[in-house]
């Protein structure tokens, strides 16, 4: 059992990046409205998430960390139809499987909260802790049981990119939750949880995108497009700062960016791409469940209709402002 853990863990949780995203999504999940996360030395070291959303009771805390014991919806036919992000009950048995585990939490209904320790899956500690209703989740010495997953981890720099990369785009989905990233004690990213979505992204990324940022809100087709592009005389040579979501799911998708492109047509010098945070709306079923969800990639059944929308979204957007 503790091996196969380790074998679904590789498809869950690939780096640091992919801990914070889990836990950031279990606490959104457990309706946070703060959620702080501290990590130390790229991740390798430690990774806190703490919230203050509705925690985990005292007898559910251990099953929690068995497969597939998801408190959310069990008849998972269509991931892009569920409202909570988290859905397979994979993450903590995963995350558990290759770290060591300190999980803190307490219910509105317990007077007193839990402290659950685990090494590699296996319980070390389980008793009473005083505590605020929530949960404080510390994940340390990720991969430490399975040094060939260790070897493949990167620069402090670029873990911690990456997880700042996942941050900020789930705080800009989130803006009514007041959200921190803390990389050895410093800050990082912070956000103030006012519920509106620019306020999340001048915070995290400045006044200057801000001011250069137009709203895109356009649906045809009942397929809905909203969320803010920049002005052509603001751009960047990579298209990594791009954000698509996809029914309040942040994905990838080529498909999205070429909409993206074709809406900048002859606007932009070549190779050159537009900073973006779009979201789309779409009936569940015509989008393509058969993707791996820790991959975030998607496919659409009719990808003209999305695209078209996405183009003519942003066309529209860019001749409300003159440049
Ligand atoms: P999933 O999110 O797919 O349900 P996880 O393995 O991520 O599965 O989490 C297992 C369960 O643990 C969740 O369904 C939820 O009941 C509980 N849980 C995990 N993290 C939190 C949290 N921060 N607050 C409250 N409950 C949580
Ligand atoms: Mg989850």
């Amino acid at each position: 059992e503790s091996v196969a853990n380790q074998i679904a863990a590789g498809e869950v949780i690939e780096r640091p990046a992919s801990v914070v995203k889990e836990l950031v999504e279990n606490s959104i999940d457990a309706g946070s409205t703060r959620i702080q996360v501290e990590v130390v030395n790229g991740g390798r070291t430690s990774i806190r998430v703490i919230d203050n959303g509705e925690g985990i009771n005292r007898e559910d805390v251990v099953i929690a960390f068995e497969r597939h014991a998801t408190s959310k919806i069990r008849e998972a036919t269509d991931l892009f139809s569920i409202r909570t992000l988290g859905f397979r009950g994979e993450a903590l048995p995963s995350i558990a499987a290759v770290s060591k585990v300190t999980l803190k939490t307490r219910t509105a209904n317990e007077k007193v909260g839990t402290l659950l320790k685990l090494e590699g899956g296996e319980i070390k500690d389980l008793r009473d802790i005083g505590m605020a209703v929530g949960t404080d989740f510390l994940v340390e010495d990720l991969f430490y049981n399975t040094p060939a997953r260790y070897k493949y981890l990167k620069t402090t720099t670029t873990e911690l990119s990456q997880i700042s990369d996942i941050f900020n785009r789930i705080a800009v989905a989130e803006p009514q939750i007041a959200m921190t990233l803390i990389h050895n004690g410093r800050l990082v990213s912070r956000t103030p949880g006012t519920g509106r979505m620019l306020d999340a992204i001048l915070s995290i990324f400045g006044r200057e995108l801000v001011d250069n940022l137009v709203e895109v809100d356009y649906e045809e087709n009942y397929v809905k497009v909203w969320g803010y592009v920049t002005i052509p005389t603001v751009y960047r040579s990579s298209r990594k700062h791009q954000s698509f979501y996809v029914n309040g799911r942040f994905v990838r998708s080529t498909l999205l960016s070429r909409g993206v492109s074709e809406a900048y047509y002859n606007l932009l010098p070549p190779n050159r791409h537009p900073i973006v945070f779009l979201f789309v709306k779409i009936n569940p079923v015509h989008v393509d469940v058969n993707v791996h969800p820790a991959k975030f990639e998607i496919r659409f059944s009719r990808p003209e209709i999305v695209m078209d929308v996405v183009t003519k979204g942003i066309r529209k957007a860019l001749q409300t402002k003159n440049y």
